[in-house]
């Protein structure tokens, strides 16, 4: 097992849990953007959001919203961003699917954001249509 969140999982590592339940677990970012950075993970082992079961990906979400909610009662931020990197292109570095919650105060600058492109609505049309036959196949 060379997974650090499943050895977290297993309590072969310590973390800062802040809330379990039977599938999740979410515990302190080690490095955080902001105080009461996050993570939820599933406890069954899936490296990322394509490959994570339905129930553990609903189980995760579940748990991602009650402890968003904890953070806001007990850290109070203006906003609250939810962050989810799949692929070490994306910005992923553990394998093990996590949803981060970051609260975020007015003016902090701790993510950067995208930037916006260009709108080509003919480019858009041809794609949304390419993603629906997709999904007739
Ligand atoms: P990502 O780039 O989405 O894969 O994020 C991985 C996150 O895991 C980073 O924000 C790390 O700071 C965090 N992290 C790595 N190891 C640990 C650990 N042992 N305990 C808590 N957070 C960790
Ligand atoms: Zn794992």
């Amino acid at each position: 097992m060379d997974c650090i969140f499943c050895k977290i999982v297993a309590g072969a590592i310590p973390a800062h849990t802040v809330y379990e339940d039977e599938q999740t677990l979410a515990f302190l970012d080690i490095n955080p953007a902001t105080r009461g950075h996050t993570l939820v993970i599933p406890k069954q082992h899936a490296p990322d959001l394509f490959s994570v079961p339905p129930e553990a990906l609903t189980a995760t979400a579940l748990a991602a919203q009650k402890v968003a909610r904890l953070l806001q009662q007990v850290v109070r931020p203006d906003g609250l961003n939810i962050v989810q990197n799949n692929g070490s292109a994306a910005g992923q570095v553990v394998m093990h699917y996590h949803v981060h919650l970051i609260p975020r105060w007015t003016g902090d600058g701790a993510l950067r954001m995208w930037r916006p492109g260009q709108t080509d609505h003919a480019a858009f049309a041809a794609l949304a249509e390419e993603l629906r036959r997709a999904q007739e196949a």
